[in-house]
């Protein structure tokens, strides 16, 4: 075992140096030799061929072409230099083009000497070039270590331009294992080696680098996925035991009056299963001793809030008061202005504390929190001042967790001696692979039923060119006494174009929609909260039958009596705020729809999201297709993106390997919790040095 010798800086590899040390740290974030040997190439080239100029073909594909440069030229242009290089084999001739790093490249390479190059051919004018092509010496090409499959590592311009190219890595790997020795110790137990009949350690980062076969290849890169991820699956499970033995909560044991009163008499309907489940999920969590620390997903329209109501009410027949924050005023609103109502025969008190409460309230909310009058505080982050102190919080509820923070969740159940148990309810259906990878420390409680009798909602795409007959169906449906949604899109860059849109688009809707007939509400970022919520209301008491609004309304409003909703430019919104949005309706006994507007020009995937909204209203089928779109990290928003920073597994492709190497490493655990058994040795250095090098974000701290 050479752990030592790993740590050795980059530096000290021969053929690195000082300057190109210093690239690498700050390039690629190598610092020794470790890092290099997982430095891993994101492709790989079949170079088992070489082709003569004559028999290159018009199809762009990339090749190697052995033959000698014999003449040079730099042509200028107005857009810039470009030196070309005029190269020829036996059967004819070529050009080699470079726009970047041309002085180096007249510095080193050599006339009329053989080189075995490689890249991909343009035809031009009769005549077929390579830009940028990479270049070997055909004498050193012929000593080095080949290999069938070439690999491609991730490079940048940078690198390039000081003349760090694929080949000089590809030599600095060869000189890194011929210092090694390539001897890299087995990190695996011996039982899941033989289980999944594993390569040594030694021969896949050999084969992942060098691969010898195809074969070979995968079975070097199924073992080094599956170890990177065995050991991000021990963490985040270690992790989670830890938490539940040493994070004291308070134990609220006792249901009593306001949770049995309501359960009996004011529930105004029959819950649903998954509702039921989810309840008692809870409830185990708060009676168990250990602070409570769960996710809450359902999709929209589920159910939660009414789940959430009932671990409040938990909370209080403990003697303990809860509190319920959400990412908006409008949803804070709603929120305190239904649970008032679900709550009119209980003796609870119930306060909402937004941007806008006026000073005076304020103070008295502040007293009544610290003396212990208020039971419930409702409202946004206004919650998390300093001033706003409880006498006892013993839950914290958040709805719609993306919009918050890390840090704003712990300052929320850092209001007290012992941290508050905490429910985060979101409707961003996170799919269960990278629920599992992000939140495996956290306890995942899903509602996957909708309450009895919704109906689908019915989503179509439509061309702006069909707009007329989109507002006949608008008349109809208002005819019919519904309501309607219509969404613009408001994205930050661009805020003043988009707030132009919204206003023509107003204007065009109160011209097709005339009072006094039609009554029109407006809602956007930039109103007052004042009129926001006055536009609201009018929306939500039926005074208005048409509701033009951007984004603002994406969480959480509930007016069941909207039956439409249209997405105008629906290309330029993500699937999961598609979703959201369409959340907005269905919530009733009516028929509802969604209309997504675009223009013609799509992109494929604006295409693919506007095609997946149309076939499914499956919030987790939704979020595999996003996953995919878009990758983990811009899913999770930046805040959790590049969490795992990942060598070589990818979360969504190794899906499968994820699974498995789940299921080892929770089978280890409870064989070795604490990784003493003496053949588990290996297995704890290695959870140590990962744990060192891998902050694995952690949901709470
Ligand atoms: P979300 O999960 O999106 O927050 P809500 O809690 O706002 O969903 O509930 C959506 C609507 O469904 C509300 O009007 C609510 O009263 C209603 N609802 C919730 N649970 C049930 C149920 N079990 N049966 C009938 N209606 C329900
Ligand atoms: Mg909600």
């Amino acid at each position: 075992m050479n752990a030592n010798l790993l740590q050795t800086p980059i530096d000290y590899l021969k053929g690195v140096g000082p300057s190109r040390a210093e690239l690498f740290r700050k390039e690629l974030g190598i610092h020794t030799y470790q890092d290099l040997i997982n430095f891993f190439p994101n492709r790989y080239l079949d170079k088992t061929k070489y082709y003569k100029i004559n028999q290159l073909q018009q199809n762009s594909a990339e090749v190697q072409v052995v033959g000698k440069i014999v003449a040079f030229r730099t042509i200028e242009q107005k857009r810039g230099k470009r030196l070309v290089a005029d190269f020829v084999d036996e059967t004819g001739k070529m050009e080699l083009v470079w726009f970047r790093g041309q002085k180096w490249i007249r510095e080193n390479l050599k006339l009329n000497v053989p080189y075995v190059l490689f890249g991909k051919t343009n035809w031009f004018n009769g005549l077929f070039s390579m830009p940028h092509p990479e270049m070997e010496l055909l004498e050193e090409h012929e000593k080095s270590l080949r290999t069938a499959m070439q690999p491609v590592y991730p490079s940048s311009e940078k690198l390039t331009n000081k003349g760090i190219t694929n080949r000089v890595i590809n030599k600095l790997m060869q000189q890194l294992f011929i210092e090694t020795k390539g001897k890299f110790y087995d990190t695996l137990p011996q039982n899941i080696h033989e289980d999944l009949k594993l390569i040594s350690r030694a021969e896949a980062l050999f084969n992942v680098h060098f691969p010898k076969s195809q074969e070979l290849l995968a079975r070097a890169q199924f073992r080094l996925k599956f170890e990177e991820l065995f050991y991000i699956q021990l963490q985040l499970l270690v992790k989670n035991m830890l938490h539940k033995k040493r994070i004291k909560g308070y134990i609220f044991d006792t249901i009593g009056e306001n949770f049995e009163t309501f359960y009996s008499e004011h529930l105004p309907f029959e819950l649903t299963g998954a509702q039921k489940k989810v309840i008692k999920e809870i409830r185990s969590d708060l009676g168990s001793g250990a602070q409570m620390n769960r996710l809450l997903q359902g999709d929209v329209g589920s159910g939660k809030t009414i789940v959430a109501l009932m671990s409040m009410l938990i909370a209080l027949d403990n003697g303990f008061q809860a509190c319920l924050m959400a990412p908006t005023e409008i949803l804070s609103v709603q929120h305190y202005t239904g649970l008032i109502d679900l709550c009119k025969e209980l003796n609870t008190s119930i306060e909402l504390l937004t941007g806008s409460t006026k000073a005076s309230k304020r103070r008295e909310i502040h007293e009544k929190l610290e003396n212990g009058e208020l039971d419930i505080l409702i409202g946004t982050h206004a919650l998390l001042e300093d001033k706003v102190k409880f006498k006892n919080l013993g839950l914290a509820i958040i709805d719609e967790q993306h919009r918050f923070g890390v840090e704003q969740r712990s300052k929320l159940w850092k209001k007290n001696e012992l941290p508050s148990h905490i429910l985060v309810m979101t409707a961003t259906p996170i799919p269960r692979t990278l629920a599992m990878s992000l939140y495996g420390d956290l306890d995942v409680s899903v509602i996957d039923e909708l309450p009895p009798g919704r109906r689908p909602i019915k989503t179509v795409h439509r061309f702006d060119s069909n707009r007329l007959k989109v507002f006949k169906f608008i008349r109809d449906e208002i005819e019919k006494g519904r309501q309607i949604y219509i969404v613009y899109p408001l994205i930050q860059e661009s805020e003043k174009m988009d707030y132009k849109d919204l206003m023509d688009g107003y204007e065009s809707v109160s011209r097709e929609f005339p009072m006094p007939k039609y009554q029109i509400s407006i809602v956007h970022g930039q109103m007052k909260s004042a009129d926001k919520n006055y536009e609201m209301d009018r929306f939500i008491n039926g005074d208005t039958q048409i509701m033009v609004a951007t984004t603002v309304i994406e969480v959480g409003v509930n007016v069941p009596n909207a039956s439409v909703m249209i997405i105008e430019s629906s290309e330029r919104f993500g699937l999961s705020q598609l979703h959201q949005l369409r959340g907005r309706v269905g919530r009733g006994a009516e028929q509802s729809y969604c209309i997504l507007m675009s223009g013609h020009k799509l992109s494929e995937d604006s295409k693919t999201r506007l095609q997946t909204m149309v076939s499914t209203n499956d919030g987790f089928e939704l979020a595999e297709v996003d996953l995919k779109l878009r990758g983990p990290g811009d899913l999770m928003g930046t805040q959790q993106s590049g969490v795992l920073n990942l060598k070589i597994a990818d979360i969504v492709k190794d899906n499968q390997i994820l699974k498995t190497a789940r299921d080892y490493a929770k089978r280890l655990l409870t064989e070795d919790p604490n990784l003493e058994m003496p053949e588990h040795k290996m297995v704890k250095y290695t959870y140590q040095q990962v744990a060192k090098h891998k902050n694995i974000w952690n949901y709470i701290s």
